[in-house]
Protein backbone atom coordinates (compact mmCIF):
# COMPACT_ATOMS: atom_id res chain seq x y z
CA UNK A 1 0.00 0.00 0.00
CA UNK A 2 1.69 3.69 -0.71
CA UNK A 3 1.86 6.12 1.56
CA UNK A 4 -0.83 8.22 0.05
CA UNK A 5 -3.42 5.24 0.52
CA UNK A 6 -2.29 4.68 3.74
CA UNK A 7 -2.76 8.59 4.29
CA UNK A 8 -6.39 8.23 2.75
CA UNK A 9 -7.26 5.15 4.63
CA UNK A 10 -6.53 6.13 8.15
CA UNK A 11 -8.50 9.65 7.95
CA UNK A 12 -11.15 10.41 10.06
CA UNK A 13 -15.11 9.70 8.42
CA UNK A 14 -16.20 12.24 6.32
CA UNK A 15 -18.34 14.49 8.52
CA UNK A 16 -16.13 13.81 11.64
CA UNK A 17 -13.63 15.97 13.26
CA UNK A 18 -11.19 15.91 15.52
CA UNK A 19 -11.14 18.12 18.76
CA UNK A 20 -7.46 19.18 19.17
CA UNK A 21 -6.12 20.11 22.56
CA UNK A 22 -6.19 23.88 21.26
CA UNK A 23 -9.69 24.18 20.81
CA UNK A 24 -10.87 21.97 23.71
CA UNK A 25 -10.26 24.46 26.03
CA UNK A 26 -13.17 26.28 24.49
CA UNK A 27 -15.28 23.22 24.86
CA UNK A 28 -14.24 22.43 28.27
CA UNK A 29 -15.00 26.44 28.78
CA UNK A 30 -18.51 25.98 27.52
CA UNK A 31 -19.42 22.59 28.54
CA UNK A 32 -18.50 23.32 32.27
CA UNK A 33 -20.86 26.89 32.11
CA UNK A 34 -23.42 24.84 30.57
CA UNK A 35 -22.92 22.65 33.79
CA UNK A 36 -22.81 25.52 36.32
CA UNK A 37 -26.05 27.21 34.41
CA UNK A 38 -28.13 24.48 34.65
CA UNK A 39 -27.88 23.20 37.89
CA UNK A 40 -28.56 26.82 39.00
CA UNK A 41 -32.18 25.64 37.46
CA UNK A 42 -32.33 22.57 39.43
CA UNK A 43 -31.12 20.72 36.86
CA UNK A 44 -28.95 17.22 36.83
CA UNK A 45 -26.64 15.19 34.48
CA UNK A 46 -28.07 12.20 32.83
CA UNK A 47 -25.60 10.19 30.71
CA UNK A 48 -27.54 7.47 28.49
CA UNK A 49 -25.75 5.24 26.33
CA UNK A 50 -24.69 6.33 22.70
CA UNK A 51 -26.14 3.07 21.15
CA UNK A 52 -30.23 2.60 21.47
CA UNK A 53 -32.71 0.15 20.26
CA UNK A 54 -33.92 1.31 16.48
CA UNK A 55 -37.39 1.49 17.18
CA UNK A 56 -37.06 3.80 20.27
CA UNK A 57 -36.21 6.58 16.91
CA UNK A 58 -38.69 4.96 14.95
CA UNK A 59 -41.27 5.83 17.68
CA UNK A 60 -39.58 8.78 19.19
CA UNK A 61 -38.24 10.78 16.26
CA UNK A 62 -41.15 9.85 14.04
CA UNK A 63 -41.23 7.47 11.42
CA UNK A 64 -42.30 9.92 8.69
CA UNK A 65 -39.06 12.74 9.89
CA UNK A 66 -36.32 13.49 7.67
CA UNK A 67 -33.99 11.89 10.73
CA UNK A 68 -35.44 8.96 10.73
CA UNK A 69 -36.29 8.32 6.79
CA UNK A 70 -32.62 9.55 6.37
CA UNK A 71 -30.22 10.44 8.28
CA UNK A 72 -29.84 7.06 11.12
CA UNK A 73 -26.73 5.15 11.22
CA UNK A 74 -28.23 1.84 12.03
CA UNK A 75 -26.54 -1.57 12.04
CA UNK A 76 -27.16 -4.92 13.11
CA UNK A 77 -25.27 -6.25 15.93
CA UNK A 78 -23.49 -9.34 16.54
CA UNK A 79 -26.80 -10.73 18.70
CA UNK A 80 -29.00 -9.73 15.08
CA UNK A 81 -30.47 -6.52 16.74
CA UNK A 82 -30.79 -3.04 14.94
CA UNK A 83 -28.87 -0.53 16.94
CA UNK A 84 -29.01 2.77 15.77
CA UNK A 85 -26.31 5.52 16.91
CA UNK A 86 -28.69 8.28 18.68
CA UNK A 87 -29.73 11.05 16.21
CA UNK A 88 -30.74 13.41 19.08
CA UNK A 89 -31.15 12.73 22.61
CA UNK A 90 -34.87 13.39 23.85
CA UNK A 91 -36.31 9.46 23.36
CA UNK A 92 -33.44 7.98 25.44
CA UNK A 93 -34.11 10.49 28.14
CA UNK A 94 -37.73 9.22 27.90
CA UNK A 95 -37.02 5.74 27.78
CA UNK A 96 -34.14 6.42 30.81
CA UNK A 97 -37.22 7.75 32.79
CA UNK A 98 -39.99 4.86 32.10
CA UNK A 99 -36.89 2.44 32.50
CA UNK A 100 -35.94 3.80 36.30
CA UNK A 101 -39.50 5.12 36.92
CA UNK A 102 -37.37 7.97 37.64
CA UNK A 103 -41.47 9.61 37.69
CA UNK A 104 -41.95 8.45 41.29
CA UNK A 105 -38.98 9.92 43.04
CA UNK A 106 -39.12 13.14 44.33
CA UNK A 107 -36.47 14.88 42.53
CA UNK A 108 -37.40 17.43 40.11
CA UNK A 109 -37.34 15.85 36.10
CA UNK A 110 -34.68 18.56 34.89
CA UNK A 111 -31.87 17.02 33.34
CA UNK A 112 -29.29 18.13 31.08
CA UNK A 113 -26.44 16.05 29.24
CA UNK A 114 -23.75 16.82 26.50
CA UNK A 115 -22.51 14.72 23.69
CA UNK A 116 -22.15 13.47 20.40
CA UNK A 117 -25.30 12.71 18.17
CA UNK A 118 -25.00 11.10 14.90
CA UNK A 119 -26.92 11.68 11.40
CA UNK A 120 -25.92 10.77 7.90
CA UNK A 121 -26.43 14.36 6.83
CA UNK A 122 -24.49 15.89 3.50
CA UNK A 123 -21.37 17.48 5.58
CA UNK A 124 -21.26 20.96 4.95
CA UNK A 125 -20.24 24.03 7.05
CA UNK A 126 -22.33 23.51 10.26
CA UNK A 127 -23.88 20.32 9.34
CA UNK A 128 -21.45 16.80 10.25
CA UNK A 129 -22.43 13.41 11.10
CA UNK A 130 -21.25 13.36 14.58
CA UNK A 131 -21.78 16.65 16.33
CA UNK A 132 -22.17 17.30 19.88
CA UNK A 133 -25.34 18.89 21.54
CA UNK A 134 -26.32 20.58 24.77
CA UNK A 135 -29.25 19.12 25.70
CA UNK A 136 -31.82 19.96 28.37
CA UNK A 137 -35.25 18.38 29.22
CA UNK A 138 -38.19 18.67 31.77
CA UNK A 139 -40.93 16.10 32.63
CA UNK A 140 -44.36 17.05 34.50
CA UNK A 141 -44.82 21.06 33.95
CA UNK A 142 -47.12 21.88 32.06
CA UNK A 143 -47.03 25.34 32.64
CA UNK A 144 -45.86 27.50 29.85
CA UNK A 145 -43.91 29.47 32.40
CA UNK A 146 -41.22 26.79 31.75
CA UNK A 147 -41.35 26.71 28.49
CA UNK A 148 -40.51 30.81 28.64
CA UNK A 149 -37.73 29.42 31.28
CA UNK A 150 -36.07 27.20 29.74
CA UNK A 151 -35.36 29.74 26.60
CA UNK A 152 -34.64 32.32 29.20
CA UNK A 153 -31.97 29.80 30.57
CA UNK A 154 -30.90 28.72 27.04
CA UNK A 155 -30.04 32.65 26.52
CA UNK A 156 -28.37 33.01 29.94
CA UNK A 157 -25.85 30.62 28.50
CA UNK A 158 -25.74 32.30 24.91
CA UNK A 159 -24.98 35.47 26.95
CA UNK A 160 -22.32 33.52 29.22
CA UNK A 161 -20.28 32.39 26.02
CA UNK A 162 -20.51 35.60 24.33
CA UNK A 163 -22.74 35.09 21.79
CA UNK A 164 -24.45 38.44 20.22
CA UNK A 165 -26.75 38.97 17.38
CA UNK A 166 -29.55 36.30 18.03
CA UNK A 167 -32.82 35.94 17.87
CA UNK A 168 -35.50 33.63 18.98
CA UNK A 169 -38.22 32.26 16.98
CA UNK A 170 -41.28 30.64 18.46
CA UNK A 171 -44.44 29.11 17.07
CA UNK A 172 -47.22 26.99 18.87
CA UNK A 173 -47.55 23.46 16.41
CA UNK A 174 -51.00 22.62 18.61
CA UNK A 175 -52.21 19.28 20.07
CA UNK A 176 -53.70 16.18 19.29
CA UNK A 177 -56.57 17.53 19.49
CA UNK A 178 -56.32 20.75 16.57
CA UNK A 179 -53.21 19.50 14.27
CA UNK A 180 -55.67 17.07 12.57
CA UNK A 181 -58.09 19.53 11.00
CA UNK A 182 -54.64 21.60 10.13
CA UNK A 183 -52.91 18.67 8.63
CA UNK A 184 -56.32 18.33 6.20
CA UNK A 185 -56.20 21.40 4.89
CA UNK A 186 -52.03 21.68 4.64
CA UNK A 187 -52.55 18.24 2.66
CA UNK A 188 -55.00 19.84 0.48
CA UNK A 189 -52.78 22.70 0.18
CA UNK A 190 -49.83 20.46 -0.60
CA UNK A 191 -51.76 18.79 -3.39
CA UNK A 192 -52.47 21.35 -5.19
CA UNK A 193 -49.09 22.59 -5.60
CA UNK A 194 -47.83 18.84 -5.96
CA UNK A 195 -45.94 19.40 -8.93
CA UNK A 196 -44.24 22.55 -8.11
CA UNK A 197 -42.82 19.81 -4.98
CA UNK A 198 -39.59 18.03 -5.23
CA UNK A 199 -40.05 14.32 -4.84
CA UNK A 200 -39.64 13.78 -1.48
CA UNK A 201 -41.85 16.57 -0.71
CA UNK A 202 -44.70 14.94 -3.03
CA UNK A 203 -44.46 12.09 -1.03
CA UNK A 204 -44.77 14.33 2.61
CA UNK A 205 -47.63 16.00 0.74
CA UNK A 206 -49.14 12.20 1.29
CA UNK A 207 -47.75 10.94 4.58
CA UNK A 208 -47.13 13.70 6.54
CA UNK A 209 -47.61 17.55 4.73
CA UNK A 210 -46.48 19.37 8.16
CA UNK A 211 -42.74 18.05 6.80
CA UNK A 212 -42.60 19.93 3.56
CA UNK A 213 -42.05 23.11 5.79
CA UNK A 214 -38.46 21.43 6.91
CA UNK A 215 -37.46 21.48 3.30
CA UNK A 216 -34.57 23.06 2.35
CA UNK A 217 -35.25 22.98 -1.74
CA UNK A 218 -36.39 26.80 -3.06
CA UNK A 219 -39.27 25.86 -4.89
CA UNK A 220 -40.83 23.67 -2.43
CA UNK A 221 -39.94 26.74 0.48
CA UNK A 222 -42.15 29.11 -2.14
CA UNK A 223 -44.90 26.71 -2.60
CA UNK A 224 -44.74 26.41 0.99
CA UNK A 225 -44.88 30.06 1.81
CA UNK A 226 -48.50 30.07 0.36
CA UNK A 227 -49.98 26.88 2.54
CA UNK A 228 -51.90 27.61 5.52
CA UNK A 229 -50.69 28.40 9.13
CA UNK A 230 -50.90 25.85 11.98
CA UNK A 231 -51.67 29.60 14.46
CA UNK A 232 -55.13 30.16 12.72
CA UNK A 233 -55.79 26.56 13.48
CA UNK A 234 -55.09 26.37 17.26
CA UNK A 235 -58.01 25.02 20.12
CA UNK A 236 -58.81 27.24 22.81
CA UNK A 237 -56.21 25.76 25.48
CA UNK A 238 -53.23 25.66 22.79
CA UNK A 239 -54.16 29.42 21.73
CA UNK A 240 -54.08 30.65 25.44
CA UNK A 241 -50.69 28.42 26.32
CA UNK A 242 -48.81 30.08 23.28
CA UNK A 243 -50.23 33.32 24.97
CA UNK A 244 -48.81 32.99 27.75
CA UNK A 245 -45.81 31.56 26.92
CA UNK A 246 -45.33 35.32 25.20
CA UNK A 247 -46.20 36.85 28.24
CA UNK A 248 -43.75 35.26 30.15
CA UNK A 249 -40.89 35.56 27.27
CA UNK A 250 -42.17 39.51 28.04
CA UNK A 251 -41.65 39.19 31.53
CA UNK A 252 -37.94 38.11 31.20
CA UNK A 253 -37.51 41.17 28.67
CA UNK A 254 -36.35 38.38 25.82
CA UNK A 255 -37.28 39.25 22.54
CA UNK A 256 -38.51 37.16 19.81
CA UNK A 257 -40.01 36.85 16.94
CA UNK A 258 -43.00 34.25 15.95
CA UNK A 259 -42.58 32.41 13.19
CA UNK A 260 -45.81 30.23 11.95
CA UNK A 261 -43.90 27.89 9.76
CA UNK A 262 -41.58 26.92 12.27
CA UNK A 263 -41.90 23.27 13.05
CA UNK A 264 -38.95 21.67 13.94
CA UNK A 265 -38.01 18.22 12.40
CA UNK A 266 -39.02 15.91 14.85
CA UNK A 267 -42.79 14.51 14.57
CA UNK A 268 -43.14 14.70 18.41
CA UNK A 269 -43.44 18.13 18.89
CA UNK A 270 -46.57 19.43 20.58
CA UNK A 271 -47.30 23.40 21.55
CA UNK A 272 -44.51 25.23 21.96
CA UNK A 273 -41.80 25.41 19.00
CA UNK A 274 -38.72 27.34 19.41
CA UNK A 275 -35.30 27.82 17.93
CA UNK A 276 -32.03 30.47 18.32
CA UNK A 277 -31.07 31.33 15.31
CA UNK A 278 -27.61 33.36 14.61
CA UNK A 279 -28.57 35.15 11.76
CA UNK A 280 -25.66 35.93 10.32
CA UNK A 281 -24.67 32.18 10.08
CA UNK A 282 -26.45 31.85 7.37
CA UNK A 283 -27.54 28.64 5.85
CA UNK A 284 -27.05 26.46 9.07
CA UNK A 285 -28.25 29.86 11.65
CA UNK A 286 -29.68 27.46 14.23
CA UNK A 287 -28.17 27.36 17.26
CA UNK A 288 -30.05 26.17 19.48
CA UNK A 289 -34.37 24.35 18.88
CA UNK A 290 -36.48 22.85 21.14
CA UNK A 291 -40.36 22.21 21.96
CA UNK A 292 -42.82 20.69 24.21
CA UNK A 293 -43.35 17.01 23.55
CA UNK A 294 -46.27 16.17 26.19
CA UNK A 295 -47.50 12.96 24.40
CA UNK A 296 -44.27 11.21 23.97
CA UNK A 297 -44.40 9.50 27.31
CA UNK A 298 -47.41 8.25 27.66
CA UNK A 299 -46.86 7.06 24.22
CA UNK A 300 -44.25 5.10 25.19
CA UNK A 301 -46.31 3.13 27.45
CA UNK A 302 -44.84 5.39 30.16
CA UNK A 303 -46.95 7.50 32.76
CA UNK A 304 -49.11 10.67 31.23
CA UNK A 305 -46.11 13.09 31.97
CA UNK A 306 -46.04 16.20 29.76
CA UNK A 307 -42.02 17.51 28.47
CA UNK A 308 -40.32 19.80 26.88
CA UNK A 309 -36.62 20.25 26.33
CA UNK A 310 -33.89 22.18 23.69
CA UNK A 311 -30.80 20.77 22.38
CA UNK A 312 -27.91 23.35 21.35
CA UNK A 313 -25.26 22.20 18.61
CA UNK A 314 -22.21 22.84 20.17
CA UNK A 315 -19.67 23.49 16.58
CA UNK A 316 -22.39 26.13 15.81
CA UNK A 317 -22.60 27.82 19.06
CA UNK A 318 -18.77 28.01 19.52
CA UNK A 319 -18.31 29.18 15.93
CA UNK A 320 -20.40 32.30 17.23
CA UNK A 321 -19.07 32.49 21.21
CA UNK A 322 -16.78 35.30 21.83
CA UNK A 323 -14.34 32.99 24.62
CA UNK A 324 -11.58 34.31 26.80
CA UNK A 325 -9.21 30.89 27.47
CA UNK A 326 -7.53 32.11 30.66
CA UNK A 327 -3.73 31.87 30.78
CA UNK A 328 -2.39 28.70 31.90
CA UNK A 329 0.58 28.73 34.29
CA UNK A 330 3.11 25.59 34.57
CA UNK A 331 6.83 24.96 35.93
CA UNK A 332 9.53 23.73 33.09
CA UNK A 333 12.11 21.50 34.34
CA UNK A 334 15.97 22.32 33.49
CA UNK A 335 18.42 19.79 34.61
CA UNK A 336 21.56 18.35 34.02
CA UNK A 337 22.79 14.61 34.66
CA UNK A 338 21.47 11.37 36.13
CA UNK A 339 20.96 12.49 39.84
CA UNK A 340 19.48 15.78 38.68
CA UNK A 341 16.99 14.12 37.16
CA UNK A 342 15.85 11.98 39.56
CA UNK A 343 15.64 14.76 42.12
CA UNK A 344 13.60 16.75 39.23
CA UNK A 345 11.06 13.40 39.52
CA UNK A 346 10.71 13.96 43.65
CA UNK A 347 9.89 18.05 43.16
CA UNK A 348 7.72 17.71 40.37
CA UNK A 349 5.75 15.42 42.16
CA UNK A 350 5.77 17.72 45.71
CA UNK A 351 4.96 20.48 43.17
CA UNK A 352 2.03 18.86 41.37
CA UNK A 353 0.68 17.95 44.91
CA UNK A 354 -0.05 21.66 45.53
CA UNK A 355 -1.66 21.77 42.81
CA UNK A 356 1.17 22.98 40.52
CA UNK A 357 1.50 21.85 36.98
CA UNK A 358 4.50 20.77 36.49
CA UNK A 359 6.79 18.96 33.24
CA UNK A 360 9.43 17.16 33.21
CA UNK A 361 10.65 15.95 29.80
CA UNK A 362 12.90 13.15 29.54
CA UNK A 363 15.92 14.48 27.05
CA UNK A 364 19.34 15.12 27.40
CA UNK A 365 19.78 18.76 26.86
CA UNK A 366 22.10 21.42 27.74
CA UNK A 367 20.72 24.18 30.10
CA UNK A 368 20.99 26.64 26.87
CA UNK A 369 18.24 24.22 25.12
CA UNK A 370 16.56 23.67 28.14
CA UNK A 371 15.79 27.33 28.28
CA UNK A 372 14.69 27.09 24.67
CA UNK A 373 12.62 24.79 25.19
CA UNK A 374 10.91 26.15 28.17
CA UNK A 375 10.70 29.82 26.03
CA UNK A 376 9.05 27.99 23.10
CA UNK A 377 6.62 26.37 25.27
CA UNK A 378 5.23 29.36 27.14
CA UNK A 379 6.40 28.30 30.45
CA UNK A 380 6.07 30.76 33.35
CA UNK A 381 8.65 29.15 35.58
CA UNK A 382 11.59 27.32 35.07
CA UNK A 383 12.89 25.79 37.72
CA UNK A 384 16.97 24.65 37.48
CA UNK A 385 18.33 21.49 38.84
CA UNK A 386 22.05 21.96 38.19
CA UNK A 387 25.40 20.15 40.46
CA UNK A 388 25.12 22.73 42.84
CA UNK A 389 21.42 22.90 43.93
CA UNK A 390 21.64 19.67 44.68
CA UNK A 391 24.34 20.09 46.75
CA UNK A 392 22.42 22.51 48.41
CA UNK A 393 19.18 21.40 48.45
CA UNK A 394 18.46 24.84 47.59
CA UNK A 395 16.50 25.42 43.72
CA UNK A 396 16.76 28.41 41.57
CA UNK A 397 13.79 29.65 40.23
CA UNK A 398 12.90 31.53 37.59
CA UNK A 399 10.05 33.61 36.92
CA UNK A 400 10.18 33.53 32.82
CA UNK A 401 7.53 36.49 32.54
CA UNK A 402 9.11 39.05 34.73
CA UNK A 403 13.27 37.68 34.96
CA UNK A 404 13.24 37.47 38.19
CA UNK A 405 15.26 34.48 39.98
CA UNK A 406 14.58 32.92 43.48
CA UNK A 407 16.27 30.12 45.38
CA UNK A 408 14.82 28.24 47.93
CA UNK A 409 13.25 24.99 48.84
CA UNK A 410 10.99 23.04 47.50
CA UNK A 411 7.97 24.17 49.82
CA UNK A 412 9.38 27.79 49.60
CA UNK A 413 9.10 27.85 45.73
CA UNK A 414 5.92 26.18 45.72
CA UNK A 415 4.77 29.55 47.92
CA UNK A 416 6.40 31.90 45.31
CA UNK A 417 4.64 30.11 42.51
CA UNK A 418 0.98 29.90 44.26
CA UNK A 419 1.32 33.47 45.90
CA UNK A 420 1.61 35.17 42.15
CA UNK A 421 -1.32 33.00 41.16
CA UNK A 422 -2.84 34.21 43.91
CA UNK A 423 -2.11 37.88 43.06
CA UNK A 424 -2.87 37.38 39.46
CA UNK A 425 -6.24 36.63 40.21
CA UNK A 426 -7.44 38.81 42.94
P1 LIG B 1 -32.31 19.43 16.18
O1 LIG B 1 -32.17 18.25 17.08
O2 LIG B 1 -32.29 19.07 14.73
O3 LIG B 1 -33.37 20.36 16.57
O4 LIG B 1 -30.95 20.24 16.37
C1 LIG B 1 -30.67 21.01 17.50
C2 LIG B 1 -29.39 21.77 17.24
O5 LIG B 1 -28.32 20.85 17.01
C3 LIG B 1 -29.43 22.61 15.98
O6 LIG B 1 -29.97 23.86 16.27
C4 LIG B 1 -27.98 22.70 15.59
O7 LIG B 1 -27.34 23.70 16.33
C5 LIG B 1 -27.44 21.36 16.02
N1 LIG B 1 -27.36 20.41 14.89
C6 LIG B 1 -28.36 19.63 14.38
N2 LIG B 1 -27.91 18.86 13.39
C7 LIG B 1 -26.59 19.14 13.24
C8 LIG B 1 -25.54 18.67 12.39
N3 LIG B 1 -25.75 17.73 11.47
N4 LIG B 1 -24.29 19.20 12.55
C9 LIG B 1 -24.05 20.15 13.48
N5 LIG B 1 -24.99 20.62 14.33
C10 LIG B 1 -26.24 20.14 14.21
Amino acid sequence: MSTDQLKKEISAIKGTHDILPGEVRLWQIAESRAREIFELYGYRELRAPVIEPTELFEKGTGASSDIVTKEMYTFTDKGGRSITLRPEYTPSVVRAIIEHRLDLQPQPLRYYYIGPMFRYDRPQKGRYRQFHQIDIEVFGEKDPAVDAEIVEMAHRLLARLGVERVMTLVNSVGCKKCRPAYGQELRKAALAVKDRLCPDCQRKAEVNPLRIFDCKNEACREAASGFPLITDFLCPECREHFQKFREYLDLYRLEYRVEPTLVRGLDYYTRTAFEIVAEHLGAQSAICGGGRYDDMVKEFGGPDLCGIGFAMGVERLLSVARIQIPETSFVYFAYLGQEAKKECLRLARALRSEGIESLVEFKDRRMKDHFSRANKLGAEWVLIVGEDELRKGKFQLKDMVNSRQFEGSVLELAAIIKGKKILETT
